[in-house]
């Protein structure tokens, strides 16, 4: 089998990457080591930023998210019992968040390119990718029993953290850059209607709580717990009690409780491997980059890398041009370390560490208090949050 690029991983990478590949007359194929039911209903990412959304809709790929995605224009900070609003609509000139579920966003894509007539190979073993140092990239895997090798003029490593693009380059290359955070989130899909409509980040001296929603019926709640947590410790009555007391303010506020329809604890993790390319091998979203989930940028980074890979592998195949592959990592860089830098300032304000002293809690709570009070630090905050632009 032989396609311009070849790319390894369906999420919503991979999937994004093949897409705008698509939409520019360029041909790629998917190889994917999961079932196409199991990436479809695979729970991760939900906030989408406002040039996410765009890309989408501006790309066909939007109908359903403009129909179904909750439109957000603030978010709330509460602390010390009370909550205070961001409005980051008006902060940034009109730019708002839409909570839509990864997952939805993988099955449109998928749709998107199946109908299309592209190739997508689902389940398949053994993936190892080849010759990208050379003038001959190549992905060998099984599929349906049968070992197949996909030659290529690109690679895209959209496989994610745990892939096997990033290791296959030879050591030397990389330089990572890597912090784990003394703890985990423990998070919770919940039949129970939001109780805000809008996102409430929390925090509290029993640790940082985040109260989120998937739609009008189905919350997405999350509690701070120590990084090795067993899940076997939080029965659904000890989750509901946390979040309560994580949770409550002075009036009359009250969260809703429902049954637990999935529990899970996701590590927080920031991590990044420079260069994001070697040889004909380019990397993009977690397979480069993972950030903590409180600054809610996971997702949005991956669109913002194939946005760029797409546009400089267009230059290469309509004008010849290597300028824009050239320049790939440096462009991605820039955005991701923005990323970072927002993630890790979200994350540090708003979680307890162990070893906080009362002068850090006093620090956090001021920085709260400062944040909350100035339009330049609330202005600093939303236009992050709904995205920085582009480039
Ligand atoms: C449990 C969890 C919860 C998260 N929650 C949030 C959140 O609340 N907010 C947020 O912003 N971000 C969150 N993230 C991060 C966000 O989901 C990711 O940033 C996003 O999925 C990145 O997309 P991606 O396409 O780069 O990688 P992925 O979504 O990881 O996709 C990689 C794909 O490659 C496939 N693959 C892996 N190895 C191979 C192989 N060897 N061969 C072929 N295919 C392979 C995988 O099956 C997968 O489909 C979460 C991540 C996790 C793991």
């Amino acid at each position: 089998m032989r396609t311009q690029i070849g790319i390894v991983g369906a999420g919503p990478a991979g999937l994004l990457l093949s897409h705008l590949l698509h939409l520019q007359g360029i041909e790629s194929v998917i190889i994917e080591s999961r079932s196409r039911k199991y990436i479809e209903e695979r729970i991760r990412a939900g906030v989408l930023e406002q040039g996410t959304v765009d890309m989408l809709v501006e790309t066909g790929v939007g109908e359903r998210l403009k129909r179904e995605g909750l439109v957000h224009h603030g978010i709330e900070l509460r602390f010390n019992r009370r909550g205070h609003r961001i409005d980051m609509y008006e902060l940034t000139g009109g730019k708002a968040i839409t909570i839509y579920a990864q997952h939805e966003v993988v099955k449109d894509l998928v749709n998107a390119r199946l109908t299309a007539g592209g190739q997508i190979f689902f389940e398949a073993a053994d993936v190892s990718v080849d010759g990208f140092n050379g003038t001959t990239p190549s992905i060998r895997f099984s599929a349906d029993g049968k070992p197949r090798e996909l030659t290529c003029d690109f690679i895209a490593g959209c496989d994610g953290f745990h892939g096997v693009c990033r290791p296959s380059i030879p050591s030397g290359v990389l330089t990572v850059f890597d912090r784990t955070y003394p703890f985990a989130w423990l998070g919770i899909l919940a039949q129970a209607p939001p109780s805000s409509q809008e996102l409430v980040y929390a925090y509290h001296e029993r640790g940082f709580a985040l109260l989120s929603m998937r739609s009008t019926e189905i919350g997405r709640l999350y509690v701070q717990v120590p990084p090795d947590e067993d899940i076997k410790n939080w029965p659904d009555e000890k989750i509901w009690r946390e979040l309560q007391l994580r949770f409550a303010v002075d009036g009359d506020w009250k969260l809703t409780e429902g049954p637990i329809l999935q529990k899970g604890i996701t590590p927080m993790r920031s991590f990044v491997a420079e260069p994001m390319q070697y040889g004909k091998l380019y990397l993009a979203g977690d397979a480069a980059h993972i950030v903590p989930a409180t600054g809610a940028k996971g997702l949005n980074l991956a669109a913002a890398d194939v946005r760029l890979l797409a546009q400089a592998f267009a230059d290469f195949y309509s004008a010849g041009g290597t300028r824009l592959l050239d320049q790939y990592s440096e462009r991605c860089l820039r955005r991701v370390w923005k990323a970072q830098r927002f993630s890790w300032w979200m994350t540090t304000m708003l979680h307890r560490f162990e070893a906080d002293s009362p002068f850090d809690q006093r620090r956090q709570i001021a920085e709260l208090d400062y944040l909350t009070g100035s339009r330049a630090a609330m202005t600093s905050l939303a236009e992050n949050y709904v995205g920085l632009p582009w480039d």
